[in-house]
């Protein structure tokens, strides 16, 4: 997706600091943090949202929260971690590439806002 923020930084057309890399998932800082570690976790492959996945995505998307346990373990947060996915407008979703927050080293709060 030629304007995807997202599909950019996977690319590399567009700079990040990156956690992790393999063929199918990209991990990198969040620009604007919400908690002393904040990684955003995204496939390479261009899905709008959670809520266009289809069947065929079924092991990609589970294979993102594999990574996002080793990532949490590589980055030391023993005593706990939060994903979030934020789906569409109500959600809170503002970048149209499905993504999965990362967040962890301070005390999370439930429920959010
Ligand atoms: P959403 O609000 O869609 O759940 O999350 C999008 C996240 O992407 C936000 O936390 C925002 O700070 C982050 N973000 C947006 N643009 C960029 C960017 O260009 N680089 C990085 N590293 N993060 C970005
Ligand atoms: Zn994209």
């Amino acid at each position: 997706m030629d304007d995807c923020i997202f599909c950019k930084i996977s690319s590399k057309q567009v700079p990040s600091k990156i956690v992790y890399e393999d063929d199918s998932v990209m991990a990198f800082y969040d620009i604007e943090p919400q908690a002393p570690v904040h990684i955003v976790i995204i496939p390479k492959k261009h899905i709008k949202s959670l809520d266009h996945i289809i069947e065929q995505d079924k092991n990609l998307v589970g294979y993102i929260f594999l990574c996002a346990k080793k990532i949490a373990s590589e980055l030391g947060l023993k005593n706990g971690y939060r994903i979030v996915n934020n789906c569409g407008k109500l959600g809170g979703q503002t970048v149209d590439h499905i993504h999965f927050h990362l967040l962890g080293g301070r005390q999370l709060q439930w429920p959010p806002g």
